[in-house]
């Protein structure tokens, strides 16, 4: 005997990004008209709900609209089950259902969490997205992955979970920490040289406007960003090929920021040095100029962004590779440029497995 449970979904879950500048005051009214759930549960982390949740807060009680805020304490240590649990069990006694929504309001750290919090929460509720930092707007808004980390590994337990919507306000950049600005920056170049000559351009242009937070250009930053992402995502939500481009300069970026401890540099710092050694991988390969790595270099140093690998030794570093979640066996794949705003593809696919040998050879000097 059988019975089969038919399942076959076609599900629509694409939504919009909207980028504002100077109307973070109506982000409130935004969201209610949205009308993703009765009550809001804000998440955010203990810096931003100083800075910019109270005050995200008050217009919610003008409007009105039940919303409550819970904080966690800000940086990637509270990116743990114990954070998700917690906020679940609190939104269980303040009486949140299914039918109400979470705000993730911070930078990528809150956005993993509050979006697998969501994807869990009574088997899984609204969520929308109001990121705070550059790296958040132009990165981690993009494309439904959450998680949290466990003792033993980054990201490794989370899910898919894609944003109701996601409003990224330019004005929230102007009380972070520069640090963090061009940690985000290192991604937005990363787009650049994976798919826009163009973008990789204009950054070189502007790049004092960029420094300045001007807001326009920010904007366009943000906009020029999401398209990119989003157009990767659209083809590949799953990471089976398009979307590994995305991976540019993090299987080396991954590796020393593990063999830093995730203390000695910053997601952006160890991606920035990532794109110049996988760079140099591709030149290796026969791939990509000694010029086109010079400009990216260049670029990068302007921003402030590091380029040289830190002396963890290079056997140490390679190894490390090898413990990337991507790896299949011994193989480690990149993802790696042909040229600024090209990736290199063998046979259509875009991660392509190098040997350590190259690799050694590659980064010697
Ligand atoms: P990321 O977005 O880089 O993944 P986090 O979520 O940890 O990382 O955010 C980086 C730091 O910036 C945190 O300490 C966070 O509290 C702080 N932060 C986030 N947004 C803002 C903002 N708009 N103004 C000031 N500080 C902010
Ligand atoms: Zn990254």
């Amino acid at each position: 005997m059988k019975v089969k449970v038919e399942l076959r979904k076609k599900i629509d879950e694409s939504y919009d990004v909207i980028i504002e500048d100077g109307k973070s005051k109506m982000l409130a009214k935004e969201i209610i008209k949205g009308g993703f759930g009765r009550k809001y549960f804000i998440i955010t982390d203990s810096n931003v709900e100083r800075i910019i949740g109270k005050r995200l807060l008050a217009q919610f009680a003008k409007e009105k609209t039940i919303a409550e805020m819970v904080s966690f304490p800000a940086g990637e240590k509270s990116k743990n089950m114990q954070t998700v649990s917690r906020l679940a069990e609190k939104m269980l006694l303040l009486g949140f259902d299914r039918k109400d929504c979470i705000i993730a309001l911070g930078g990528g750290v809150t956005g993993d969490v509050a979006g697998f919090t969501a994807s869990i929460y009574m088997r899984g509720i609204n969520f929308v997205q109001v990121p705070t930092t550059l790296l958040a707007m132009v990165d981690s808004s993009i494309g439904g992955k959450t998680g949290v980390d466990s003792a033993l590994s980054k990201n490794s337990i989370g899910s898919f979970k894609q944003p109701k919507k996601v409003y990224a306000c330019v004005e929230f950049l102007q009380s972070l920490p520069k640090k963090e600005l061009i940690n985000g920056m290192s991604e937005v170049v990363k787009h650049a040289v994976i798919t826009d000559k163009g973008l990789f351009k204009f950054i070189e242009s502007n790049r004092e406007k960029i420094l300045a937070l001007d807001s326009k250009t920010m904007a366009f930053l943000v906009k020029r960003s999401c398209e990119i992402k989003g157009n990767v995502v659209e083809k590949d939500e799953r990471e089976e090929n398009l979307r590994k481009i995305l991976n540019y300069g993090h299987t080396i970026g991954h590796a020393i920021e593990n063999l830093g401890n995730y203390s000695r540099l910053a997601h952006g710092e160890a991606v920035s040095i990532g794109m110049i050694a996988e760079a140099k991988i591709s030149k290796a390969l026969g791939l990509m100029n000694e010029a086109e790595i010079e400009r990216i270099r260049k670029l990068l140093g302007k921003i402030g962004l590091p380029a040289k690998l830190p002396n963890y030794g290079l056997k140490k570093i390679i190894e490390k590779t090898h413990s990337d979640k991507k790896a299949i066996g011994s193989q480690v794949f990149y993802a790696l440029p042909e040229r600024i705003g090209k990736m290199h593809s063998v046979n259509g696919r875009f991660a392509i497995p190098v040997q350590d040998s190259t690799v050694l050879k590659a980064l010697a000097h």
